[in-house]
Formats: C-alpha cells, sequence, structure tokens
C-alpha cells in the first residue's frame, strides 16, 4: 500500500509534498500531518491559519487545532488558545493522552508552557491593518459569516494502513472572544478510523457542528458508501 495525503485548501500544498516525503522517508504518519499543518501555521500570507491568522473582534489571534489517530481513535485538540504559532503540536501531543485531551482558553496555554511552548504574538502589522479595515465594513454590516476564513485539515495514511488527521484554523473573522467552531470539535470538524477512513470540514462551524458532519461520513464509508456517495449523502441529509 503507498502512502498518501489530502488536504484543503492551495495553502497547504507546499506542507502535503514535505508530508509526503516524510511519509516516504521514515513512515512517521503523525509527524506527517504535523509537519504539514505547521508550513501553513508558519507563514503569514496564509491568513486563516496560525501566525497572522484572523484576529477576533478585540484584535487578538485565537486558535484552534486538533489531530485524531485512526488507529487507536485518540484523539487531542487545543481550542481559543493565544500566542502558541503551531497548535498542532499540542493537539497532536494531547491525542495520545487518556485524559484532559481537549483543552480550552488558559488550561490549553498553561499546558502549552508545560510542553516548553514559547508564547509569541501572532498578530502581524498585515493582520492587524485587515482587522483594522474589516471593523469598519463589519460596523457596516456589509461582512457575513463566509467572508474570508479556512481551515487547513489534512488526512494522511501510510504504507501500513493507518490513517490519521489533523486540522487547524483561526476561526471565523472578527468572531466572539472565546467563540470555538467545528474544528477542535471532534466527529464534527475531524474525524479518523483507519478500517474505514478519515474526513474533515471547513466552512462556517456553527453549520457544520449541526451535523456532526465528519463522523458522519466516516459513519457513511462505513456502512459501504464511496468517498464521493459518503459525502454527499452526509450533506444531503444535513441539508
Ligand atoms: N470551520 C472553521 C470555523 O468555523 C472555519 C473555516 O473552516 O473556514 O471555525
Amino acid at each position: 500500500m503507498k502512502g498518501c495525503m489530502v488536504a484543503t485548501w492551495k495553502m497547504a500544498l507546499e506542507g502535503i509534498q514535505e508530508g509526503m516525503q516524510i511519509l516516504n522517508g521514515n513512515g512517521n504518519l503523525h509527524r506527517a500531518i504535523v509537519e504539514a499543518v505547521k508550513r501553513v501555521e508558519d507563514n503569514e500570507n496564509f491568513v486563516s491559519v496560525g501566525y497572522g491568522g484572523l484576529p477576533n473582534r478585540e484584535g487578538y489571534v485565537e486558535l484552534d487545532a486538533a489531530f485524531m489517530d485512526g488507529d487507536t481513535l485518540g484523539a487531542g485538540g487545543v481550542m481559543a488558545v493565544q500566542g502558541i504559532k503551531n497548535p498542532i503540536e499540542l493537539a497532536c501531543s494531547l491525542s495520545r493522552c487518556s485524559r484532559n485531551c481537549f483543552l480550552a482558553g488558559k488550561g490549553a496555554e498553561e499546558y502549552a508552557l508545560s510542553q516548553g511552548v514559547e508564547m509569541q504574538n501572532l498578530l502581524t502589522p498585515n493582520a492587524m491593518r485587515r482587522y483594522e479595515s474589516s471593523l469598519k465594513s463589519n460596523l457596516k454590516g456589509d461582512m457575513d459569516a463566509y467572508d474570508g476564513h479556512d481551515t487547513v485539515c489534512v488526512i494522511g495514511r501510510n504504507q501500513s494502513g493507518s490513517i490519521a488527521c489533523g486540522v487547524s484554523t483561526s476561526g471565523l473573522f472578527l468572531k466572539h472572544p472565546g467563540r470555538v467552531g467545528d474544528s477542535p470539535i471532534i466527529g464534527s470538524g475531524f474525524y479518523a478510523n483507519s478500517i474505514i477512513g478519515s474526513a474533515a470540514a471547513t466552512g462556517v462551524g456553527e453549520d457544520i457542528m449541526k451535523g456532526c458532519l465528519a463522523y458522519s461520513i466516516v459513519a457513511s464509508m462505513g456502512s459501504g458508501l464511496s468517498v464521493q456517495d459518503a459525502c454527499e449523502h452526509a450533506l444531503n441529509y444535513h441539508i
């Protein structure tokens, strides 16, 4: 069996190229996914993830990320965290824990510090400029929930058939502080099961969560539907 990776959006291209090199080298699936996501988190030109991400309505970049191991069904995530450039690293390490796997806000930031993560300001000058000009259109009521946000979702499978996935996002632009979308919610923004497959989502989290879409797609694949049919079935039912 060959290793493979798929991801959302063009921003993930370089990341999955690097991830594939890891997969084809030592076959470390988790590392391949984490490095692929980190490439996007680190790049300030990708404005909806990680460093330089979309600020919340108070001007703070607040991030969500999650990781799931399809062999063990171990999942972990951090939500509404500030000052952490690579939340995917934390999500991956939390997915190996048996308790306290999903951490929010201050508690997640404390966990990051305990892991030796250095806090940093994620609001780049460009993000600040975008924030200031968008605040004005938002006040005029010109923005809607679909304006300018995306999640990087990376799904991979190694040569032994293990499947895992990782997601990372700054969520909705000008969101309420503390708002959490689908991305770090297991079964909504992501799900992986090595026997069946994996799914991950991007779009307005409040809508995706109503259908627990990632789990619903994987469950449909488990009942025998093809990937395409499982997605259509879950989405049509949801709509
Ligand atoms: N699903 C993300 C959220 O609602 C945003 C996105 O994927 O565009 O936070």
